[in-house]
């Protein structure tokens, strides 16, 4: 299909709204996305024909809606293009889906003295869980180090490699950065120490294509609510090999084959990790989400993409006394600013007053923005249905607040 912004603006409803009596400038996507009609037909197609609960209903609705959630899962491994549909497990986030790793593993394989790698750019949610568990564990965290652009020092990565190393989580995309990272290639080094590599796709997935088989990663996570699909539903992508071994997160209905008072046989994959109800609706949410990504095409959206972020650094530079944190030569669709010494809380609240939404603070990455120093930045983030003239609108409320607090 050809890139037709007109058409793609109009599945968006959201984006057809009035704010402060201004039209509404959405570009907090890194935060979260609006969703197309589709999505939204979708839920309401669910809750109103076919709300029933799944996998152990032999009538008619409940057969309809485990057939529907299931084919979700093929349509998501083919999506990912992953080996095996029992390797897609699905979870209400990427938060969730990385603490199940870090949980399952940290019982199962890590002991006292091992290693965990992360980044410096680490969202909280790929930091936090590792951080508790070499806590726990008496473990030890290390920390893939930064140049000022906000790129990862590979060198550095391959000291920090040794055979204490037990695990690497990295971000594919920094949120609060924009960086993309060169996520095959860690992969390739970890895998020469037999180490095992998460990826935190949570900004990967609605901007470039993801292949879980080319990367050869062993767990890919994501969130549904940052593809342009509901809340609630995210994704942990494992290789077979992992999943297998490790033990369950949570245990309840669905995840086990025989209970009796004194023991319990745990379900098959992927079962065994989705204890309780899950949340279907926003499942079937995720599925019709990323069909219509691919209707558009992934690559078309790339392209468009960087051709948005182009025009939106060149413009914003433009701004004197405007400075971009995150400058690494592969970026996605963030850019984090400061504006002179204006504190990005009270520039934020001019901007969103001008109808742009944009978001401020430490982007829940708190490390990285000291290691900038900063206490936190004002963050645009694009999805393809922003625009040039989007672009426009917030370098004009950007010069309103200069003018207004400087
Ligand atoms: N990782 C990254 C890089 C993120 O940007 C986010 C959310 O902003 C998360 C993890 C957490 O995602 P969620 O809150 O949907 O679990």
């Amino acid at each position: 299909m050809t890139f037709d912004i007109n058409k793609i603006q109009k599945d968006f409803p959201a984006l057809h709204q009035e704010i402060y009596k201004k039209p509404l400038v959405y570009l907090d996507n890194a935060a979260t996305t609006q969703k197309p009609q589709a999505v939204i037909d979708r839920i309401i197609k669910y809750n109103t024909y076919e709300n029933s609960n799944i996998h152990r209903g032999v009538h008619y609705l409940s057969q309809e809606a485990t057939n529907a959630f299931e084919q979700a899962r093929i349509f998501i491994k083919e999506y990912i293009n992953a080996a095996e549909s029992h390797e897609i497990i699905f979870t209400k986030g990427t938060t969730e889906s990385i603490n199940i790793i870090a949980s399952s593993f940290g019982k199962k394989f890590l002991n006292k003295d091992d290693e965990i790698i992360i980044s410096t750019m680490e969202h909280h949610s790929n930091l936090v869980p590792w951080q508790q568990l070499c806590i726990e564990n008496e473990a030890h965290l290390k920390v893939i180090p930064i140049n000022e652009k906000g790129e990862l020092l590979i060198d550095e990565f391959k000291k920090l490699l040794n055979e204490k190393t037990k695990f690497v989580a990295l971000t594919h995309i920094s949120n609060a950065l924009g960086t993309i990272n060169p996520v095959k290639k860690i992969i390739e080094m970890a895998h020469k120490f037999d180490v095992p590599v998460l990826i935190d796709g949570a900004q990967g997935i609605p901007h470039l294509k993801i292949d879980v088989q080319n990367l050869d990663c062993d767990f890919y996570c994501f969130s549904g609510h940052k593809v342009f699909a509901p809340m609630g539903s995210g994704v942990l992508y494992g290789k077979e090999k992992w999943l297998e071994k490790l033990p369950p997160f949570q245990f309840g209905g669905e995840m086990v084959e025989n209970v009796t008072f004194e023991k319990t046989t745990f379900n098959e994959l992927p079962f065994k990790f989705e204890a309780g109800t899950p949340n279907v609706e926003s499942i079937l949410g995720l599925e019709t989400a990323l069909k219509y990504i691919s209707e558009i095409g992934i690559k078309n959206i790339a392209d468009y993409e960087n051709d948005l972020l182009n025009y939106a650094t060149k413009e914003l530079i433009k701004i004197e006394g405007l400075r971009i944190i995150g400058t690494a030569e592969k970026k996605a669709s963030v850019i984090s600013f400061l504006i002179g010494n204006i504190h990005p809380y009270d520039a934020g609240t001019i901007i969103d007053r001008m109808g742009v939404a944009v978001r401020t603070g430490h982007h829940c990455a708190q490390p990285v923005l000291d290691w900038f120093n900063i206490p936190g930045t004002v963050r645009a983030s694009f999805a393809f249905y922003n625009t040039k003239e989007d672009v426009d609108k917030l370098v004009e409320a950007v010069l309103q607040a200069k003018k207004m607090l400087e």
